[in-house]
């Protein structure tokens, strides 16, 4: 069994759905098929949880046009599927329900999965209907019912062994030469729309494939591969053939946009490997993930997080930061599901550069002021350099204001302004 998974730029129109078609279609069986919502869908379903909060545009409007942007191309594909439109109508007329029956806005993460999981739904039925009109023998499977989370809303967790039974009851059926479902999205016990976290769908990929003890699991790309940078910030990106889990996990947790930090963690457990290669250029193989050692051991990996804020955290009565200080600032970052991408304590004080979400992050500050003093920096960046040189470091910070820098033997990080 293998899981392929495919992303938003992979399912963005009817050409690029009709080219996974293909891609599928000359692939060995059996497979488990996993999809995003369509190109900026995630995007623009989440400019309608805030237009519910901001009260500036209308939620509904902005949803339906959305879902009319789907029935679009489904004329577009020239499908006539009376499952596929029953199966779309029903999913929004439940967002449209859940949305009418708790206008309260009182849970902000609950209401924003419970809209934004739509979007996975709705581009999976559409590829799967696709598939089927091209003669494939795919098998649509509503995910909800099958990965099965806790309820921390926006970042779930997976009940791991309900999960995993559920995983292979479903997907070992043979009930079709391959099952597509989605990424990103879960479901409670009791039958609500989790997520995973942004960008989740490899993570899902990467969990299906550990508990179908997958032989390979492939994420398609609009990239051939992973680059030792990504290419729209420095030109002379190189596609890195092969990667260690434990590079890709670094490369990944500091911000490498190319695959999910949490997705090496379940193929790595099973020793499954992980191909990233393009769906453009299909007879390119990409960068093949496994094993302790890789070829380009020495060749410096460049990785820019932007949208980040400095924190400095500072004790009021001079008590030390290590100790209980530090743990305690900590758990309120978890607390308010804020990301701590680097963290260095002095004597009396903790800097935190952290991702910038805007809302969860004011919340997080205002309870810290309640202890701490606080200053913070907004509109930095975190730049890591992995195998740096003292010219890798010039290429990318070369005069700019380092605010904060952390080195070992082998990686640099520094907060720089952007
Ligand atoms: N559609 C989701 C997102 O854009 C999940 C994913 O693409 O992996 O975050
Ligand atoms: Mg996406």
């Amino acid at each position: 069994m293998r899981v392929f998974k495919f992303g938003g730029a992979s399912v963005k129109n009817a050409d690029a759905i009709k080219n996974i078609g293909n891609i599928i279609a000359s692939s060995d069986m059996p497979l488990v098929v996993v999809v995003s919502a369509l190109g900026k869908t995630t995007n623009a379903l989440e400019a309608v949880v805030n237009a519910r909060y901001d009260k500036k545009d209308d939620p509904l409007l902005l949803l339906k046009g959305i879902f009319d942007d789907h029935l679009s191309l489904i004329t577009e594909l020239g499908l006539d599927d009376k499952e596929l439109n029953d199966c779309l109508k029903d999913s929004y007329d439940e967002v449209i329900e859940y949305l009418s029956e708790n206008d309260t806005g009182e849970d902000y993460d609950r209401d924003y999965d419970q809209v934004v999981s739509s979007g996975e739904i709705w581009s999976s039925r559409i590829v799967a209907s696709w598939l089927i009109n091209e003669g494939l023998r795919c098998k649509w499977v509503d995910i909800r019912k099958v990965l099965i989370t806790d309820t921390r809303y926006r970042d779930a967790n997976i009940l791991w062994s309900e999960t995993e039974a559920r995983v292979n009851f479903v997907f070992r059926a043979m009930e079709a030469d391959f099952y597509l479902t989605q990424g990103f999205i879960g479901g409670t016990a009791e039958g609500m729309s989790t997520t995973l976290g942004r960008e989740g769908s490899d993570y899902t990929a990467a969990v299906i494939a550990n508990m179908l003890n997958a032989s390979e699991a492939h994420v398609w790309k609009d990239v051939p591969g992973i680059l030792n940078a990504d290419p729209k910030w420095l030109e002379d990106a190189l596609v890195m053939k092969n990667l260690t889990y434990r590079e890709a996990v670094e490369m990944a947790f500091s911000g490498a946009k190319v695959i999910h930090p949490k997705t090496i963690k379940p193929l790595h457990n099973k020793n499954i490997p992980l191909v990233v290669r393009s769906f453009m250029d299909t007879g390119d193989i990409g960068t093949i993930i496994i094993g302790d050692e890789h070829e380009n051991e020495d060749l410096p990996v460049f990785i820019r997080k932007q949208d980040q804020i400095l924190i400095s955290i500072l004790s009021r009565d001079f008590s030390f930061a290590i100790g209980d200080n530090i743990s305690r600032i900590l758990s309120l970052f978890y607390e308010y599901g804020i990301k701590a991408n680097m963290v260095q304590a002095s004597a009396v004080s903790v800097a935190v550069c952290a991702d910038d979400d805007g809302r969860g992050i004011r919340r997080l500050i205002e309870e810290l002021e309640n202890d701490y003093s606080v200053i913070y920096n907004t509109g930095v960046e975190m730049l890591t350099i992995r195998q740096y040189t003292p010219e890798a470091i010039k290429k990318v910070c070369g005069g700019r204001e380092i605010l904060v820098e952390q080195k070992t033997r082998r990686t640099v990080q520094m907060v720089v302004k952007a």
